[in-house]
């Protein structure tokens, strides 16, 4: 069977998704309609550029001693990478011949036999959890969360070195009730290493505009640093390290 993937874009010396010099691909297709995403040009699964995993792998070995020497790898973000498992995997089996370490950002959503072979191969997730409340997750994503919390019970199972994402939009995922009912609920998963807020940015508000998506957050502002305390405050509780 030839596999090929459908990528959005490459990044070669990223830092911001996992440790070290990472080379990043944002694989294209993603079947969460996240209301904040910054990414919207990565939705369609017809669009994005097809790559044999020879193809990729040319271009992820250019990088490798950075990778290495900084203590780096690779991460397949996207999107969802994980809509695209079969590639995944082999690239992820490519990456770990090779010796780099190979990260895996997602959120959850997908889950397959495919997919628990690609976190065999996975050296670190990085869980995006976009909400606890399960009524607010569907309306800041259009899909349920169970999947995502099943996936996460999963990581622990097989104890996969896990980083916890939550991007804070005021007005959206800002409802303190359901951080702490999460941070409460981390508190069972030592397989979680380190906890992200992502502060909310309107970087990607022009993508939207230019796909004639409609978008809803307009109005709303980043977060400030009083309600950036206050939720760190809130997941610190959980026992996990922060980030920043
Ligand atoms: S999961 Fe990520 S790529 Fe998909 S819609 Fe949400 S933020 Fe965008």
């Amino acid at each position: 069977m030839n596999i090929t993937g459908r990528v959005h874009s490459v990044e070669s010396c990223g830092t911001v998704d996992g440790p070290g010099v990472r080379f990043v691909v944002f694989m294209q297709g993603c079947p969460l309609r996240c209301q904040f995403c910054h990414n919207p040009d990565t939705w369609d699964t017809n669009k994005g550029t097809i790559y044999t995993p020879d193809q990729l792998m040319s271009e992820i070995i250019k990088y490798k001693s950075y990778m290495i020497f900084s203590g780096g790898g690779v991460t397949f973000t996207g999107g969802e990478p994980l809509l695209q498992a079969d590639f995944i995997l082999e690239m992820s089996k490519r990456c770990k011949k090779e010796g780099i370490s190979v990260a895996v950002d997602t959120s959850g959503y997908v889950f397959s036999d495919t997919v628990e072979q690609v976190l065999e191969n996975t050296d670190l997730v990085l869980l995006d959890i976009k909400n606890y409340d399960p009524e607010v997750y569907s309306r800041v994503t259009g899909v349920e969360l169970a999947p995502t919390l099943k996936f996460l019970d999963y990581t622990r199972d097989k104890a996969i070195n896990t980083w916890l994402r939550y991007v804070l939009v005021p007005g959206l995922t800002d409802n303190l009730e359901s951080v702490r009912a999460l941070a409460e609920h981390l508190k069972n998963y030592s397989n979680i290493s380190r906890i992200e807020i992502l502060p909310f940015h309107k970087m990607g508000e022009y993508k939207w505009e230019a796909l004639g998506y409609e978008y809803k957050l307009y109005d709303t502002r980043e977060p400030d640093k009083k309600l950036l305390e206050e939720v760190k405050g809130i997941f610190l509780t959980s026992g996990i390290p922060l980030a920043n």
